[in-house]
Formats: structure tokens, sequence, C-alpha cells
């Protein structure tokens, strides 16, 4: 047995079973989060910056935040107390980017339609070994649906925090009462913060989502930053509850700025797939702590 393999034995997701009930596989480390060719390794994997933004979002709690504003944010998603909103912010700042694992955007491997030997070089590597490792990249020059990453989050979020419901598809609201908080989260995620989603965008955004083998790597990205922050993903309704959109304009902001502290300086971290969890998860911590700290001295 090679090193990497294991190492990979210690992830979290052993032996846990997807939303799609297939076995997770360790794919989703090949989703790319950052591409920057000044680097060796060139790409880092999305997990890493997910799970930096996560731990971003809990400095901004624990040490950017005043009393009154942490007590606003707890009581926007009718958390049950201050640290189950807390744990349940970070969470979700993690889970934001989920949208960006999906076939259209990952099969564009780098910023925009710029194009380089490099980049291509770069691409190529890249794409060979997230297909040994899995990854279900569509066939290179297939058409491939587009959706705003925000979008595709939205829509697949409710089913993996814990919306079970028969007979709603994603992208459909399910009618529980005890689920809406679900999707008020899930669409509060949006980068535009005040904007409501419309249906019909989410509806459009489940199309391109890419189908079971995409579901299963969102699945999987999902359970590691439920991991990394200490929660269970679909018991997220047991922590938090929100009731109007308007009460999480707030945590939207929160949400992008944890999502650029978390990508700034991303490079000189850039992790590998190949990592140990312990880790990928101890190097978030710090960089989050760092870059909170960076923020704190600017000003
Ligand atoms: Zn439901």
């Amino acid at each position: 047995m090679s090193d990497e393999m294991r190492q990979d034995r210690s992830t979290p997701d052993e032996g846990n079973v997807s939303a799609s009930g297939e076995l997770n596989s360790f794919a989703y480390k090949w989703c790319w989060g950052t591409v920057d060719l000044s680097v060796r390794r060139a790409w880092n994997p999305l997990i890493a910056e997910m799970i930096t933004a996560a731990s971003v979002m809990t400095e901004l709690w624990e040490h950017v935040l005043s009393p009154r504003q942490r007590a606003d944010l707890a009581e926007g998603f009718v958390a049950e107390d201050e640290q189950s909103g807390r744990v349940a912010a970070a969470f979700l700042a993690g889970v934001s980017r989920l949208g960006e694992a999906s076939p259209s955007r990952m099969v564009s491997f780098g910023p925009g339609k710029q194009s380089s030997p490099a980049l291509d070089g770069a691409r190529t590597a890249w794409r060979e070994q997230a297909l040994q490792a899995g990854l279900p990249l569509p066939a290179a020059g297939a058409r491939v649906r587009h959706a705003d990453p925000e979008h595709i989050a939205a829509a697949v979020l409710p089913r993996l925090t814990g919306c079970d419901c028969a007979g709603y598809v994603d992208g459909e609201q399910c009618r529980n009462r005890n689920h809406q908080g679900l999707y008020l989260a899930a669409y509060a995620l949006n980068r535009h913060g005040a904007d409501i989603l419309h249906a019909d965008t989410v509806a459009k955004a489940y199309r391109a989502t890419g189908g079971p083998a995409w579901d299963a790597v969102r699945a999987a990205l999902v359970d590691a930053v439920a991991h990394h922050v200490g929660i269970d993903a679909r018991n997220l309704v047991r922590l938090v509850r929100p009731e109007s959109p308007t009460a999480l304009t707030a945590f939207s902001r929160l949400v992008s700025q944890s999502n650029s502290l978390s990508r700034r300086d991303a490079s000189r971290g850039f992790a590998s797939p190949h990592d140990t969890w312990e880790v990928v998860s101890e190097r978030a911590r710090l960089h989050a702590r760092e870059a909170v700290s960076r923020m704190r001295v600017a000003g």
C-alpha cells in the first residue's frame, strides 16, 4: 500500500454513505478551488478553501463581532443558543462554495477564459489525476450545462442538510415547515446578500448539477465541512431554524467576507489532495487565524 493510500484512510468520510447511497470516494479532494500557476502545485483543493472559510467565520464570530452582533445573528437564525448559531454559521460559510463542485465549473480549471501553454499543461495534469481519482468530469469537448455556483448550492444544499422529504426534487421546496429554515439558510448564501433567489433560478440551476455522480462528490464535501466544524450536516435543523430572509442579511455579508479572507494568500498554503485530513484541517484553522488577525491589525 502506498503512503498516499494509507493517508487517505484517515479522512472523515471513511465508511460514510453519501446522499446518493454510494460509498464515498476521495474524488471530492480533486475539485479545484483556486488555480495559481506561480505555485508549483498550481491548484488548491476546493475543500481546503471551504474549511478555511468555515474557520474564518468562527474567528470573525469570536474575535471581531460585538456581543450585540453575535446575539443578533443567533436570533436571526432562531438558534437554540449562541453556540449553535456560531457552529451553524461556520458550517454554512464552509459549504457556501459547494456549487463550484459542478461539471461546468470544474472543466473550466482556472480563471475565466484565459489560455496559455502553462495553464493548458496544468489543466491536463490535473484532469488526468482527477479522473483517475474518480472525479466524474465530462468528456473533453462535451456540451456542459452552466449555472451560477451559488444557485447550484442553493438547489442542492437543503437535501444535504436534513430535508429528506419524498416527492420533491432538488430545486423544489418541500412543504415540511420544519425544513423551511434549511431553504432559507441555503438561499442566504447567495453572494448578493439581500437578494432573494427566485424559485425558477434555483430549479434551472438544478439542471446543471451533473446528476448522481456529482451529488456524491458534493455530499462528501458537505460531510467534510461538517466534520471540520464538529456537527452532523443532516442535523442542521436542530441547530438553526431561520424564519425570515431579511434576518440573514448580515450573515450573508459575513459569508462573503469569510470566503474572500479564506482565499487571500491561499497560494502560500496550497494543499495537496494527498495530505492527511488532520494536516489540511489544522492548516485551515491556522490560515483563518492569521487572515483574521491581519485584517484586525489593518483595521
Ligand atoms: Zn423537507
